[in-house]
């Protein structure tokens, strides 16, 4: 599966997915219409899916002209979301799969930004392959969304479904927050070493306007604050041994920074 991260309105990410053998395409989070059939175009593909993770504007801005343009694309979303993703046709829930051309993908049920919150999972087809994750706002390089319509318990289950997926998964998240989540990070978690280097890489990436999606989940797990509720050196920070608690705190502290 071939992946092309187009940038969209100031800090969204979007993600068309190609198919390399049968030419045909999807889309995940299409927040405005016109680079996603731009890219359509370069690559001489046809839109045949569009997987939205969650019903806010800035991930469903495009549905609508895309379905005009594309007027047989299938539109994905979360069950929960029924009447907030415009042109929705399908309504997804967790262990539910999607395919466009050869790819298959899994649904996982992420609640805590929104209730009705999906990620799709494309596990790798080979062994020396990265699974492919695209979680829209529930995960982020080096932090997580915040919490509109969910609780820090289901957060923390829904990041917890995210941080069981193999280590060499890559995380396509939608937004260019990670020097901001790193800064954020670094406050509460000055002893990381490996979190001080990949907050200095992504400086250097950020200097030069280069992105910093898509990341590797094993990266996550050792440096964003929002995957290491259990970690001692966290509890510690935010004097807590109840992991929810430490999440919410977290949480709490990253709104206000
Ligand atoms: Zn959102
Ligand atoms: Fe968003």
């Amino acid at each position: 599966m071939e992946i092309h991260r187009l940038s969209a309105l100031s800090d969204n990410y979007i993600f068309v997915l190609c198919d390399p053998v049968n030419r045909q395409a999807a889309v995940v989070d299409p927040a405005e219409a016109q680079p996603v059939l731009d890219c359509l175009e370069r690559l001489g593909v046809e839109l045949e899916a569009i997987f939205n993770t969650h019903h806010h504007n800035d991930h469903v801005g495009g549905n609508r002209e895309l379905l005009t343009r594309f007027p047989e694309v299938i539109i994905y979303g979360g069950v929960e979301d029924r009447g907030r993703i415009p042109g929705q046709q399908v309504f997804l829930k967790e262990g539910d799969r999607v395919a466009f051309g050869d790819c298959q993908g899994e649904v996982l049920f992420i609640p805590g930004h929104t209730k009705a919150h999906i990620a799709y999972y494309f596990p790798p087809k080979g062994s020396t392959e990265c699974g492919e994750l695209f979680c829209g706002d529930t995960l982020f390089a080096g932090g997580c969304g915040r919490l509109f319509e969910g609780t820090p318990a289901q957060m923390v289950a829904s990041l917890a479904k995210l941080r069981a997926l193999p280590d060499k998964t890559r995380v396509w998240c939608a937004h260019e927050y990670t020097l901001k989540n790193l800064q954020f990070a670094q406050t509460i978690d000055p002893s990381n070493s490996s979190l001080s280097a990949r907050l200095r890489w992504v400086e250097a990436m950020r200097r030069q306007a280069q992105p910093t999606i898509p990341s590797l989940l094993e990266e996550e797990k050792r440096t964003n604050p929002f995957l290491r509720w259990d970690s001692t050196a966290l509890q510690a920070a935010v004097q807590s041994r109840d992991p929810i608690e430490t999440f919410a705190f977290l949480r709490k502290m990253k709104d206000r920074y």
